[in-house]
């Protein structure tokens, strides 16, 4: 088994645990004995998006929740506001197209954060707009946009609130019902930490009230028909769930639940807090507006003169430490550090001790321990 440290914006490394439900027997998934196990595992999730709404699992990757909140909300010429800020802002916006809406493009540069005046204004602008998508974690920049503060703008307009905490939902602080989101996705292999596979959407009566009198897009993803399935007795889904993910996911909520929401935000503002000390202390720039950067992942600026390659390269091929690289025009010109999910003092010391030989071992005249002595630093 390849034993190198995942510092990934997800997927991230799973607790034994899960590794250990994921391997029990299947069993009939239209049978109440799963049907316990899958109510008790939505409620743990409605639990986790902090919602009294039901919460619904798709067999599928955060994409295809981000797809069904699209496809069975909006009609075809319809309009839609999409923030973008990085590449999930653009995913959205591309589904849309896909679906023959017309998205309207919120811009927002790269490594900044939108504003919730600027989605005020947009709306103003504009009142025939259905619904507006925003990516809480920018996940290819490291950038943490005000979901809470939008919300407040969200409440004097008709238009749905929809909201990707893909990468922020279990590290971040995420309060659906309270910051007035309608439909709110996340997927299972990022702060969750559990394996790949599945993504949660939950909504609203608002959501419901647009959802029952619009024919929806997608087949698969159809949300009236998970939600009769899953008001049957026992509570299923229309088609065969991956049942072992689900018994993964279980167990990562469960663990959840042990830890503490709060307790588990905390220990990743912790984690974000020594990463950004540990990459200045290395003499390297954030690459966010760092009033707005995320608390899941850190966005660094690749230093001058070196290449992706050499430098993700070094981390996992000479020290087993896996970083992200940059997306679209930031290839090359970033690399990220995702501290999401199990990741505390421990990966961290090890994974700025590997950065600082990496960047002395590059040639840096540095000190190559100044990383990993900020962390010691935050977490004394
Ligand atoms: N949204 C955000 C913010 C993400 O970070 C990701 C994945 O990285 C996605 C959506 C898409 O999720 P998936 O790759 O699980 O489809």
């Amino acid at each position: 088994m390849d034993d190198t440290l995942l510092m990934l914006p997800g997927p991230t490394s799973v607790a034994p645990r899960v590794l250990k439900a994921m391997s029990n027997n299947i069993v009939n998934h239209r049978s109440a004995i799963f049907g316990e196990i899958f109510t008790e595992t939505t409620e743990l999730m409605s639990e986790v998006f902090k919602t009294q709404n039901q919460s619904y699992l798709l067999t599928g990757s955060g994409t295809s929740a981000m797809e069904a909140a699209i496809a069975n909300t909006i009609k075809p010429g319809e309009k839609i506001l999409n923030v973008v800020g990085g590449k999930f802002g653009q995913r959205f916006m591309q589904i849309a197209n896909s679906f023959g809406i017309d998205a309207q493009e919120l811009a927002v540069e790269w490594g900044t954060a939108v504003t919730p005046e600027q989605v005020k204004i947009a709306l103003e602008n504009d009142e025939d707009i259905k619904a507006v998508t925003v990516v809480h974690n920018e996940t290819s920049t490291g950038v943490a946009a005000p979901i809470e503060e939008i919300g407040k703008v969200m409440k004097n307009y008709d238009a749905l609130y929809i909201v990707d905490t893909v990468s922020s939902l279990g590290g971040d602080r995420v309060d659906v019902d309270n910051y007035g989101i309608d439909i709110c996705v996340t997927g299972s292999q990022k702060c969750l930490a559990a394996p790949p596979g599945l993504a949660a959407i939950t909504l609203n009566d608002e959501a419901w009230k647009v959802i029952d009198n619009t024919d929806s897009n997608t087949y698969y993803l159809d949300m009236k028909k998970y939600k009769k399935s899953g008001a049957g007795t026992p509570p299923e889904t229309p088609y065969t769930p991956s049942v072992s993910l689900i018994y993964a996911l279980f167990e990562a909520l469960k663990i959840i639940k042990e830890e503490g929401l709060e307790n588990r935000v905390v220990r990743h503002e912790t984690a974000a807090e020594a990463s950004r000390n540990a990459v200045k202390a290395l003499g390297l720039e954030i690459f966010p507006d760092e009033k707005v950067s995320s608390t899941t992942v850190t966005a660094v600026k690749m230093p001058e003169n070196v290449t992706d390659a050499e430098l993700r390269g070094t981390m996992r091929n000479k020290y087993k430490v896996e970083l992200a690289g940059g997306q679209d025009h930031l290839k090359g010109n970033i690399f990220r550090i995702g501290h999401m999910g199990n990741i505390s003092y421990k990966e961290l010391a090890i994974t700025f001790s590997a950065l600082g030989m990496t960047l002395k071992g590059l040639g840096f005249d540095i000190d190559m321990g100044a990383g990993v002595a900020a962390v010691n630093e935050s977490y004394l």
